[in-house]
């Protein structure tokens, strides 16, 4: 299976699945149609699945006009999102499984940016290799998505989850935020060396316009304040020991940085 990666909107991405053997492709969070359709045109592919993280428009706002070119189409979506997500037909649950090509995906339910987020775990072929993560607006590469339908506690269940797995899972979020969240992240981690050199290499990337997209979770592991609520040194910027409480202060403060 082979990810590319689209850009779309002001700083969206959309991922495009091609699996070559079958001249088929499917499609996370397509934000809008038309990147997806020039991809798919390049590469000779028939869109078979879209698979949606969550409801909001920047994440299906393409499912419309990718259903009537490929009226075939299977699209996947959370349970909690039925009547949310244009065009749904499979309604999926913590621990379900959906395939594409030769992958197969654990899906995990995420709530807390809303609350019917999901994430798809695409686990590695064989043994070494690496899983594939699509996590959309919950984890991003150096922060997490904002709380508009869940609580810090919710989240924090959710992200813990996501932190469980391997660290050289790549982590493909949905948005090019990550220079400002490793802004944000030197105010309340600025002594982690990881965290300095992350910045410094992610500055450079951005300053040539390259994407940060995807990342690896070993790398979040160390350098993303909100995997860390457990780091006294993130702990002491939040005033706090309490985990749940540490993550929702930072978050706070992430909110009106
Ligand atoms: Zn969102
Ligand atoms: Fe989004």
């Amino acid at each position: 299976m082979q990810v590319y990666r689209l850009s779309a909107l002001t700083d969206n991405y959309i991922f495009l699945l091609h699996d070559p053997k079958t001249k088929s492709a499917a499609v996370v969070d397509p934000a809008e149609a038309s990147p997806v359709l020039q991809q798919l045109h390049a590469l000779d592919a028939e869109l078979v699945a879209i698979f949606n993280t969550h409801h909001h428009s920047d994440h299906v706002g393409g499912n419309r006009q990718l259903m009537q070119h490929f009226p075939n189409v299977r699209i996947f979506a959370s349970a909690e999102d039925r009547g949310r997500i244009p065009g749904q037909q499979v309604f999926l649950q913590e621990g379900a499984r959906v395939c594409f090509g030769e992958r197969t995906a654990v899906v995990l339910f995420v709530p807390g940016h809303t609350r019917a987020h999901i994430a798809y775990y695409f686990l590695p072929t064989s043994d070494g290799e690496a899983g594939d993560l699509f996590c959309g607006d919950t984890l991003f590469a150096g922060g997490c998505g904002r709380l508009f339908e869940g609580t810090p506690a919710q989240m924090v269940a959710s992200l813990s989850k996501l932190r469980a797995l391997p660290d050289n899972t790549n982590v493909w979020c949905a948005h090019e935020y990550t220079l400002k969240n490793l802004q944000f992240a030197l105010t309340v981690d600025g002594q982690n060396p990881d965290l300095q050199a992350r910045f410094q290499e992610v500055k450079a990337a951005r300053s040539r316009n390259q994407p940060t997209v995807p990342s690896l979770l070993g790398v979040e592991k160390r350098t993303n304040p909100f995997l860390r609520w457990d780091e006294p040194a993130v702990q002491a910027a939040a005033n706090s020991t309490d985990p749940v409480q540490t993550f929702a202060r930072i978050r706070g403060m992430k909110d009106r940085f």
